[in-house]
């Protein structure tokens, strides 16, 4: 999706991908065909560009830093990534700044997770490397959660203390080199049923006070600046009462920022493309009182019919904007896409767009 912002504005982006009909690679003609971690397609790509960017957090800092060394930008900066690469280095580095994180401590092995939920009642370790969509944080609210967790390598986990929190809230924000930022609504992010990956976006969040909302977007714009951020980055947030506590940082466009793709003046991914290469951020005002984004999580493995399910969709809910990635493979659970819809009201929008999703699932039977 950043690659149509790239293109669209003029610009010629290169992918790189093993695999030439990765989604991105479907949109442009310029493939890098190398393992996306690897370090020589990491160069190979920087040698062809002026900036380089990612879409993950996981692109290897030694890679990042070789492909500076052939002279282009790398955007964000593979220090930034180093940090928030690593949760439990990010959590460090935001406690330094002051910033609102749950109490945190590293583990050695499995008896510190027993001494720590022995002394809060409750505990949530998480992976330091690699966790996405929840995989890689396991939340124990009892002695029966802690009795059945599966045996982790305690050292690659860290431990924090859980939140008790009302809703989940989330920013994008955007950072340029000359230090142009540009902060978007705050949005409600909920979850699955199971708690691990976000289902639909609400935009504005609902219930904020102004001053929740201010001092939400304030907190969000200093984790940036902390982790040293340029492009762009999703912050996902706690609301528990007035309370705002910083879950994570992401440093790229992020799920919790589709819904401008439609809902804002300027799309997470064109104010990406504008950061990296060091251009004024565009407005980033939501275009309707309501917008919502639903995601589309596969429902099985297999493959769905993409005409019909467009079409069921759209009969349903006319106005709905309909994001399909083109992944290759369709595995339950998978992100496949999302739907935006904009709206006068709450309650309507929300029911409007959970209609052309089910449609969406339906047409494709
Ligand atoms: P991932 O990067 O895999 O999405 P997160 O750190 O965002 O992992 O955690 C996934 C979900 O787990 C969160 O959206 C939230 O619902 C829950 N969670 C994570 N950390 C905490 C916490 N400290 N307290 C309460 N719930 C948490």
């Amino acid at each position: 999706m950043t690659t149509q912002a790239a293109q669209r504005m003029g610009f010629r982006a290169a992918i790189l991908d093993s695999n030439s009909l990765s989604p991105a690679g479907q949109v442009t003609p310029f493939h890098v065909l190398y393992d996306w971690n690897s370090l020589p397609g990491t160069v190979e790509l920087a040698k062809q560009s002026t900036v380089v960017t990612l879409e993950n957090e996981w692109a290897d800092p030694n890679s990042l830093l070789a492909a500076e060394h052939t002279g282009a930008s790398v955007v964000p900066h593979p220090r930034t990534l180093s940090i928030i690469g690593d949760k439990f280095v990010q959590r460090s580095c935001l406690l330094q700044q002051g910033l609102p994180s749950p109490q945190f401590r590293a583990l050695k092995d499995w008896d510190d997770v027993c001494a720590l939920f022995a002394e809060w009642g409750s505990v949530v370790i998480k992976s330091r490397w690699g966790g996405y969509d929840g995989y890689g944080v396991k939340v124990i609210r009892s002695r029966f959660d802690l009795d059945n967790l599966p045996t982790v390598e305690a050292a690659s986990w860290y431990a924090e203390e859980l939140i008790p929190f009302d809703v989940e809230l989330a920013v994008i924000v955007s950072k340029n080199e000359s230090g142009e930022s540009a902060v978007y609504p705050v949005v409600e992010s909920r979850q699955t049923r199971d708690g691990n990956r976000c289902d639909i976006v609400i935009a504005p969040a609902p219930g904020l006070t102004q001053e929740q909302s201010e001092r939400a977007k304030q907190v969000s714009l200093d984790a940036v600046n902390a982790v040293g951020g340029i492009g762009i980055y999703g912050v996902e947030l706690f609301k528990s009462g007035d309370r705002i506590t910083i879950n994570e940082i992401a440093p790229r466009p992020h799920n919790s920022g589709h819904y401008t793709m439609d809902g804002c003046r300027t799309s997470q991914f064109e104010q990406h493309v504008r950061s990296v290469l060091n251009l004024p951020p565009g407005s980033t005002a939501l275009v309707a009182p309501v917008v919502v984004m639903a995601n589309l999580l596969a429902p099985k493995d297999g493959n769905v019919d993409l005409d019909n399910s467009i079409e069921s969709a759209l009969k349903v809910c006319p106005d709905v904007h309909i994001h399909w990635y083109g992944k290759n493979e369709m595995r339950k659970g998978r992100k496949m896409g999302h739907l935006n819809l904009l709206g006068e009201s709450l309650e309507s929008t929300l029911e409007r767009i959970l209609d052309a999703r089910e449609a969406f699932w339906e047409g494709s039977n």
